[in-house]
């Protein structure tokens, strides 16, 4: 397995809808492990495969947060929400492609979602709390949207100066 390096926002990768996987391949599946350890890494809780700069429709995430809780790595190719609650939910989100920015954005507070996981068989979950925020906000990630996206203008402009400062930093260190 191989830690993988995020991009940072902004970058066009990150606003591209991803293709949809066909067969799920051992290149797939390695793919899948080399996004949970550069999840598990960063550390984060989630991460879509555009976040390295790969196309394709392919989330991973772990929500367990209790100290001492078995973790709980799942790896979701071609996930789609078939079913969303009226009632919404707000949280403080982050993204590992927009380092040690916060902002709370509202979304629905239960969803249904439908994937198929590593050895190609199809999986239906109802997702609530942290969880059903966080596979919404990496769907988001495979349809080239941003948490940001959801902010008014002059948040989102302010947070994307910072990213850009932050990316010339790095890139003279
Ligand atoms: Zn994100």
């Amino acid at each position: 397995m191989t830690i993988r390096p995020i991009l940072i926002h902004p970058d066009p990768r990150l606003k591209t809808v991803a293709e949809p996987v066909g067969e799920i391949t051992a290149e797939l599946r390695a793919l899948a492990d080399d996004m949970l350890e550069t999840m598990y890494d960063a550390p984060g809780i989630g991460l879509a495969a555009p976040q390295i700069g790969v196309l394709k429709r392919l989330l991973v995430m772990d929500c367990i947060k209790e100290e001492g809780a078995a973790p709980r790595p799942m790896a979701l190719f071609n996930p789609e929400i078939i079913w969303a609650s009226d009632d919404m939910n707000t949280y403080e989100e982050g993204c590992l492609s927009i380092p040690e920015q916060y902002a709370e954005v509202d979304r629905p507070a239960e969803v249904q979602v439908r994937w198929i996981d590593p050895s190609g068989a199809q999986h239906e979950e109802h997702f609530k709390g942290l969880w059903a925020t966080c596979v919404q906000h990496e769907i988001d990630h495979l349809n080239g949207k941003l948490f940001i996206d959801y902010l008014k203008p002059m948040k989102r402009q302010m947070i994307t100066r910072k990213m850009v400062k932050l990316k010339r930093e790095r890139a003279r260190a």
